[in-house]
């Protein structure tokens, strides 16, 4: 005689009596278990239940189980539906001879099921084993069929907590249904989909993940599931975003560079309100040949690092400072008026000749001469970048150490 379990929803507890001696005639003992909720059944184990007895949100559950669902009134149409949610069998729960029928059946079917390995499903599992990369399947009730030791140690569970049950039973709840949902939109579109996700490992470290999914099909062209690779491109992010960090940043200084500004003033244009446009200075440093011929390329390049600290010491919230050229800088003043940038033009060309660079020894007051321009929206930028040009110009023509405004 051979024992098993039967989970039993608790409100079928009456109906054991007249269930067992069915199938004991039959050569069948069973444990009767009962339970409250489908999450206390053990994946895998055969379960009788009533259909009210469910909740909508066990309903995932039910594929990596394998249930006989009772119904109040049987029919095609009920049976297909809970065939199509995972159930193994649909019976009338009136009919207790039909249900200790079915229930024999199942168990005799999980006895043959223990000799169904096939030799390809080995050499599959070494093959997805030997790829670093973590790969998982599951069928179309969402239930994991397979996965490699990478997904395995990616979760935190060995293998067999993994496989044959649904993501309900591996994820915390609000996961599961994040990913229960993003399942269900692949499967209904069908096909790849690619996309990336920030995803917490079982050791809590925090990757960025490429998920590569495809949806695969039956024999008979039905959806049978999906398979997914999650790649770690953490790394490759972290690089892209250094790289395009630096391809905006002057290394000798640390500001933005040319590309950085080109950003910065088209986004500043685009922000600004018609009254509260931003305004430009275009500042270059006076005799910087002197400073290098003096101090050498070195201490020419120290006196570019000191410059760029003081100016950026009194930079106002709204400004930003970018090198656009060995000793040229831009200054973009967001919602700055001609008058407010003029002002303020003023007040660095003073403060600089007042912080003296100190190179081995010897002080240095440097001067810078400066032009302005205030950005109106409705001008083209090289129209004005060229008249803050003419700007600065004229202000090195008339000595140096001054501030011109662009003519308008
Ligand atoms: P002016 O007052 O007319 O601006 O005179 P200037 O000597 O500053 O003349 P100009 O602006 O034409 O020359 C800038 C000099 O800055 C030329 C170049 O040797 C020097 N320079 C440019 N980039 C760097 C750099 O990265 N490091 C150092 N040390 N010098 C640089
Ligand atoms: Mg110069
Ligand atoms: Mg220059």
């Amino acid at each position: 005689m051979t024992v098993s379990t039967i989970y039993y929803s608790a409100s079928l507890s009456p109906w054991k009596a007249s269930l067992k001696p069915l199938l004991t005639s039959g050569n069948w003992s069973a444990d009767w278990q009962a339970f409250s909720a489908l999450s206390e059944v053990p994946v895998g184990a055969l379960t009788l239940m009533l259909d009210s007895d469910l909740t909508h949100d066990e309903q995932p559950l039910v594929g990596a189980r394998r249930v006989l669902m009772l119904v109040e009134h049987w029919s095609l149409e009920a049976s297909l539906k809970w065939s199509a949610l995972g159930a193994e069998a649909c019976e009338s729960q009136k009919d207790h001879e039909r249900i200790a029928g079915c229930l024999v059946f199942m168990l005799s079917q999980r006895d043959m099921s223990r000799v169904s390995a096939q030799e390809s499903d080995h050499m599959l599992q070494t093959v997805i084993d030997a790829v670093p990369i973590p790969i998982f399947f599951k069928d179309e009730l969402h239930v994991y069929r397979g996965c490699n030791q990478a997904f395995s140690q990616h979760i935190g569970l060995p293998v067999e907590k993994i496989v044959n049950h649904s993501v309900y039973d591996v994820a915390p709840k609000h996961l599961a249904d994040i990913y229960y949902e993003a399942d269900q939109n692949l499967l209904a579109s069908g096909g790849k989909q690619v996309y990336e996700a920030k995803v917490k490992s079982s050791s809590g470290e925090e990757s960025e993940i490429e998920f590569n999914k495809a949806v695969f099909y039956k024999k008979n062209g039905d959806k049978g599931g999906q398979v997914g690779a999650m790649l770690n491109i953490t790394e490759r992010n972290q690089l892209m975003r250094q790289l395009e960090r630096a391809s905006l940043t002057d290394p000798l200084t640390g500001i933005g560079n040319r590309r950085e500004f080109d950003i910065a003033v088209k986004r500043a244009r685009e922000l600004s309100l018609p009254e509260a446009s931003p305004s430009l200075l275009i500042i270059d440093i006076d005799h910087f040949k002197q400073i290098n011929d003096e101090f050498g390329h070195d201490g020419g390049d120290q006196a570019l690092q000191f410059i760029v600290k003081t100016l950026q010491s009194v930079l106002p919230n709204q400004g930003s400072l970018y090198r656009i050229g060995g000793e040229e800088f831009y200054l973009l003043l967001e919602q700055t008026s001609l008058e407010a940038a003029h002002e303020f033009a003023e007040h660095i060309r003073a403060y600089l000749p007042t912080q003296p660079f100190i190179f081995r020894g010897v002080r240095l007051n440097i001067t810078m001469s400066i032009g302005v321009v205030e950005l109106n929206a409705k001008k083209s930028l090289d129209g004005m970048l060229k008249q803050v040009d003419q700007a600065l110009y004229q202000a090195k023509h008339l000595g140096r150490n001054r501030v011109c405004l662009a003519k308008a």
